[in-house]
């Protein structure tokens, strides 16, 4: 016997005049809402599953709020209980980066969030780790392969040693030679491998291999002065080094044998930290989208957005990225910035954007997709909504470009500015510090990263039933009525409170990473 299926709409403000219809396969028209905001509405309409119901009369001309934001304004008059679809919407003109509103928008009056904490590796910078890792820097793609057989004898030989020690990391990139590497743009991929050999979660260990003769020498990748030492050597000295073409090396062994030895001072100082507790303020979480399906800014996004607030509060730092998904809410952005100067930052950031994008003629139009349309999104305005609810309600503390890393007192929420490219991304969010990452999918992708664990939340319980074993987090609980999108966000924090202290996600369980991808906007030569 067929369970009887129990109308389901979610609205996501309470401001909001529409709601989603979250049942599969939608609803018919004459369907009674039995609960939550519509309780009593009738369907006039058979509404699709993710498209819009009308929850009250909306006049012609009107504003139809979704996220409390106009997603389009109504082309006639619609009542209560009509399939509010995109030809009955016009659509809030693009913007340009021109005459925003900036910081407009009070911040929410907050009460700080206190108690809240994990057991973490803190460095000598004050950041903390949530694992300790050991790092291998590579200046060039050419030492790859070398590091690679290297970091696996460490595993295999060192590991057993220091039990403390999470994993060995060997920083591979497709950087370093062949760039035009005094190319405007080219300081981006280069200060991104600087600091991403500074994350916190290398307990600030530094060790590089090169090559020799690549552009970019190791003095260049990490000056002194740019990263901490912990020996005896002399400060004015650069990072603890093995070059592949010394002569000190003959054979492929003494390569091998050399980065093994030169690894053990490292491991010996990682293995003598402890865990400590410390307060939730001390996370630094980016939060992602990749494989995006209609529920992603129902369900997942919106309970991302909610710990986000969590975690500000809290003290913490929470970033949001990803230019081409947030471009067209951009006045969201700026409004929200806590000051002018902020709201300047995430212009310039990206004004640089459209210039990069209009360089290689980008056709912009191209958003929404049709996929997009039949999923319930109207326009690229709520599209963009649906993505820059992960960053939650607070305001915009402040803003950061490609590749840089946050100061110490950089606290709150930050706009990191990034493709939207799952890896780089990733890639550039590990370079600003992040020590935990949240990544929401509706499609499904196996996404992880070695250097930080990644806490993938599923927007349906389709997708979190069939990949039961990669998902950590399932949000299709919220479009199943069975959880609220502040009770998601609850179990959001916890878990990753937990996720910090050192339980391993499901991709860490499967040592499943990809690889570092570094944005590189100028020319390959
Ligand atoms: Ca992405």
């Amino acid at each position: 016997m067929n369970t009887p299926i129990r109308p389901l709409a979610i609205r996501m403000h309470p401001d909001d005049n529409v709601a989603i219809i979250a049942n599969d396969g939608g609803l018919p028209a004459g369907t009674v809402m039995p609960e939550g905001p519509a309780t009593g509405l009738v369907l006039r309409d058979k509404v699709p599953q993710g498209h819009k119901v009308a929850l009250t009369d909306i006049a012609a001309g009107q504003d139809v709020l979704r996220y409390n934001v106009p997603v389009g304004y109504a082309r006639e008059a619609i009542a209560a209980g009509r399939w509010v679809h995109e030809r009955l919407l016009d659509i809030p003109a693009a913007r340009e980066l021109q005459g925003l509103p900036m910081a407009t928008q009070p911040a929410p009056a907050w009460a700080p969030l206190e108690g809240h904490t994990f057991e973490g590796y803190v460095n000598a910078d004050g950041s903390v780790g949530t694992r300790n890792l050991l790092a291998i820097t590579t200046t060039v793609q050419c030492v790859a392969g070398v590091v690679k057989i290297a970091v696996e004898r460490i595993e295999r030989e060192l590991l057993p040693l220091y039990p403390n020690v999470d994993g060995v990391v060997g920083l591979e990139h497709s950087y370093g030679c062949g760039v035009a590497i005094d190319a405007p743009g080219a300081e981006i991929p280069i200060r991104t491998l600087r600091n991403i050999s500074l994350n916190p979660n290398f307990g600030g260990e530094v060790m590089v291999v090169s090559l020799g003769c690549e552009k970019l020498q190791p003095s260049r990748l990490l000056p002194p002065g740019s990263f901490p030492i912990h020996d005896s050597r002399d400060k004015e000295q650069g990072p603890d080094l093995v070059c592949l073409q010394d002569d000190e090396h003959v054979g492929f062994m003494s390569m091998i044998d050399n980065i093994v030895q030169r690894a053990k001072p490292h491991l010996e100082r990682l293995n003598a930290r402890k865990r400590q507790t410390v307060p939730a303020s001390a996370l630094v979480v980016g939060v992602q989208c990749g494989g995006s399906d209609a529920f992603s800014g129902v369900t997942a996004n919106p309970a991302v957005g909610y710990m986000a607030d969590l975690i500000v509060r809290s003290g913490g730092t929470v970033m949001f990225s990803e230019n081409t998904e947030v471009r067209d809410a951009v006045e969201q952005l700026t409004s929200r910035s806590a000051t002018q100067a902020v709201a300047e930052d995430v212009v310039r950031e990206l004004g640089w954007y459209d210039q990069y994008l209009d360089r290689g003629r980008v056709d912009r139009t191209a958003n929404t997709t049709p996929g997009n349309k039949a999923g319930g999104l109207s326009n690229i305005a709520e599209k963009a909504m649906g993505s820059i609810i992960k960053s939650g309600s607070g305001a915009i503390a402040s803003v950061l470009a490609p590749g840089d890393k946050l100061k110490p007192d950089q606290k709150g929420l930050v706009f990191a500015a990034t493709p939207a490219s799952d890896f780089i991304c990733g890639t550039l969010q590990l370079a600003a510090g992040m020590n935990v990452h949240v990544f929401t999918t509706g499609r499904g992708t196996p996404y992880g990263l070695q250097a930080c664990p990644v806490v993938k939340v599923a927007t349906r319980s389709d997708l979190a039933r069939r990949w039961h074993d990669l998902m950590d987090f399932n949000a299709g609980q919220i479009a199943d009525g069975e959880m609220t999108i502040e009770d998601a966000g609850w179990a959001l924090f916890r878990m990753l409170l937990e996720t910090a202290s050192g339980k391993r996600t499901w991709a860490e369980h499967w040592k499943l990473h990809n690889a570092l991808v570094l944005f590189n906007p100028a020319p390959i030569t």
